[in-house]
């Protein structure tokens, strides 16, 4: 790095050292100073990271020439009406994360097929019980809902499980093995055709609460959700009422509208839900400063930003 620049750390200061030891170990010559512990002039500082961000704080810094999520998901910045939209904002893309989404996925995903609940029950009754049918794998149809950088993996890894596999993304896509859905017009036809379905899409003003009523009618009977995406996607009471209808055979979530999940949520006693605490991917706090470390490296010598969001589509 050739002039000193100044990196604004806007994380819980309980955590700022998660990011402060790797980001003085890679970048020594960055100044790093973190939100709510650091004294600092808002003009010095250049770039920022962070995942939250507290509403006004990026407007308020008038030198700022680009901002880095923490996370592969920007929601928690596009919910500032106030966000700077001349400064590029970089997400976080990291094969290892989409890995770790895929595994988490597949896992679950699993988990419903086998009906390996059921074995846990039988098992805490001692009883020996072979006579569940198995269902077949190549007519169990899984639908993606968001078939980008993490999406695509999942879709992948349980194509070459066996599963019928189909995604929805706003444009149409070419996967061998994995049928196409784009758009709101093909929404429809892709619920319905989706034993499974997993939600993969960014938080948006065109996704939130995608995952309602309406669209748990027009997905088959016995269908299973998984949202590993935001829990804004999510109509949690509509979940329930689909649940307990008898219409949907249960869910998966790692995500949820109100995040620690209260403990006066229905979903954690729920029998036929599954909780996680927002986990299915854990990013490496070393990768996650080398991808600021890079970007600032590459903002500096005028090359162009990777995994810039674009504003108008909200992801
Ligand atoms: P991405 O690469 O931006 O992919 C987003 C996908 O959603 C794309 O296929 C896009 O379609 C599709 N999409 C967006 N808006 C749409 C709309 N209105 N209608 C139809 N399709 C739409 O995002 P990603 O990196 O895969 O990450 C996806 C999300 O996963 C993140 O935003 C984050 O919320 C979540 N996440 C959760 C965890 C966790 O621990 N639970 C960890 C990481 C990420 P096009 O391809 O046509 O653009």
């Amino acid at each position: 790095m050739t002039a000193r620049s100044t990196l604004l750390l806007a994380v819980p200061v309980s955590w700022a050292g998660l990011w402060t030891a790797p980001l003085a170990e890679m970048a020594p010559d960055l100044n790093v100073v973190v939100q709510g512990r650091d004294e600092y002039d808002p003009k010095a500082i250049d770039y920022a990271l962070g995942f939250r961000p507290e509403t006004g704080l990026l407007a308020s810094l008038p030198n700022l020439k680009a901002v880095f999520s923490l996370g592969a998901g920007v929601d928690g910045f596009l919910v500032d009406p106030n966000y700077p939209k001349r400064i590029p904002l970089v997400r976080f893309v990291d094969h290892q994360l989409s890995r770790e989404m895929a595994q988490y996925c597949v896992m679950h995903a699993l988990i419903h097929h086998r009906q390996q609940r059921l074995f846990d029950t039988f098992q805490k009754e001692k009883k020996w019980r072979q006579s569940v049918p198995p269902r077949r794998t190549d007519d169990t149809r899984i639908g993606v809902l968001g078939i980008g950088e993490i999406g695509t993996i999942v879709a992948k890894r349980l194509r070459d499980h066996d599963f019928k596999m189909a995604g929805w993304s706003r444009t149409r896509k070419q996967i061998p093995g994995v049928e196409s859905f784009a758009g709101h017009e093909e929404l429809q036809k892709f619920l319905n055709r989706s034993d499974i379905l997993i939600c993969l899409l960014p938080l948006t003003a065109d996704t939130r609460h995608i995952l309602n009523a309406k669209a748990f009618s027009q997905l088959p009977k016995d269908a299973f959700v998984i949202n590993v995406a935001r829990g804004g996607h999510l109509k949690e009471d509509d979940l329930i009422a689909a649940i307990d209808s008898g219409h949907l055979s249960g869910a998966t979530l790692d995500v949820f509208e109100t995040e620690p999940l209260p403990d006066s949520s229905p979903l954690w006693s729920h029998h036929k839900i599954t909780v996680t605490p927002h986990v299915a991917a854990i990013s490496d706090p070393r990768v996650m400063a080398k991808n600021a470390v890079d970007g600032i490296a590459r903002h500096k010598v005028g090359k162009p930003l990777d995994n810039v969001v674009d504003f108008a589509r909200g992801y």
